[in-house]
């Protein structure tokens, strides 16, 4: 089976052309590039040479297609992935506002990934897992929401440990019973890899600090801060370490803490320490960004090692 599992979104990305355009308005579109968070960092995950899976589903379509085709390429085991003859892969339209932030419209509820259920996930599969990784936004509804469950249930009987990206998409995550959730999964989790503001979002603590003794003084065993152009921080433990981002050309943020997050994991099941591991996310992080397209900036371990040997040593 695989080491690293994960469940949830599996989409196409489709981008505005130009930083300002509307979805109200017709305008120029980029893609479609294969996508979904939690298929980004299973991708990202098997580029860094761990045993993979993705639980998932898409539509008998070119949008599924251009999406199994990459997970299998890269490695990860996709015999999980349902291909529906009736129902459409999932869709994601994402916008670029003048301040850098994003808006995004998703057809994912009523698409493929939409019809995810407990029946999709099986304990079986959790005979060699060491990591169930949690993606915030896979909670969109109720049928992955208890799929999610069930995996927690698993991967807590045969130890792995639970690592989670919250993931907070304001478009998704859009009553409080949803934050509710999200809380659950975090208070169960031993890795969490977070946004900066999503602690709090979560929470409603302010001092990122308190939330994050908190979480340490629980479950948690390790905590880390993405932190877009400004890096990452790890805490573990009673330490802070911070890695400052690398110089690089923005070209499209989308992805980067996915990748990050499939980075960090991927380094830490295969034995490297985890400030080792917190500089490798960070420079596949800053790779991420560089190309147009939420998974095209993906990168192996052998050349996050020699950007690591470069820089660093
Ligand atoms: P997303 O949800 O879109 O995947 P995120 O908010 O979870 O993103 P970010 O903080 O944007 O994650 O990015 C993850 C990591 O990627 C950062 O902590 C940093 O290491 C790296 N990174 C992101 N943006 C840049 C950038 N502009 N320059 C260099 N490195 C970056």
């Amino acid at each position: 089976m695989a080491q690293i599992i994960t469940i949830g979104e599996i989409l196409v990305e489709i981008m505005a052309k130009n930083v300002g355009q509307r979805f109200h308005q017709s305008g120029e579109w980029v893609g479609p590039f294969p996508s979904g968070a939690p298929a980004i960092f299973i991708d990202q995950a098997a580029r860094c040479g761990s045993d993979t899976m993705i639980v998932g589903a898409v539509g008998n379509d070119g949008f599924g297609k251009i999406n199994i085709d990459r997970l299998h390429q890269n490695g990860v085991n996709i015999s999980k992935i349902k291909v529906l003859p009736n129902a459409t892969t999932g869709v994601a339209f994402v916008t670029y506002n003048d301040d850098g932030s994003r808006d995004f419209l998703f057809h994912i509820a009523n698409a493929a990934c939409g019809t995810i259920e407990a029946s999709d996930i099986e304990e079986t599969l959790f005979q060699d897992c060491k990591y169930f990784h949690i993606m915030g936004s896979a909670i969109f509804n109720e049928g992955i929401h208890q799929a999610i469950i069930k995996g927690i249930e698993w991967a807590q009987k045969k130890g792995s440990a639970i690592t989670f990206d919250p993931n907070v998409r304001k478009e998704i995550i859009t009553n409080e019973s949803k934050r509710k959730n999200l809380v659950t999964i975090l208070e169960q989790s031993q890795i969490i890899l977070a946004g900066e503001d999503e602690l709090y979002y979560l929470t409603g603590v302010e001092d990122e600090q308190e939330i994050i003794r908190h979480l340490l003084s629980q479950k948690a065993q390790m905590v880390l801060i993405k932190r877009g152009r400004r890096g990452a921080s790890l805490y573990i433990e009673n330490k802070k370490i911070h890695v400052e981002a690398l110089k690089v050309e923005e070209v499209d943020p989308t992805g980067a803490g996915d990748c990050f997050a499939g980075t960090f994991v991927s380094c830490l099941n295969q034995g490297i320490a985890p400030v080792e591991a917190l500089y490798l996310a960070n420079i596949a992080g800053a790779r991420a960004v560089t190309q147009k397209g939420p998974m095209e900036g993906n990168t192996s371990l052998a050349e996050l090692k020699k950007i690591y040997q470069d820089k660093y040593s």
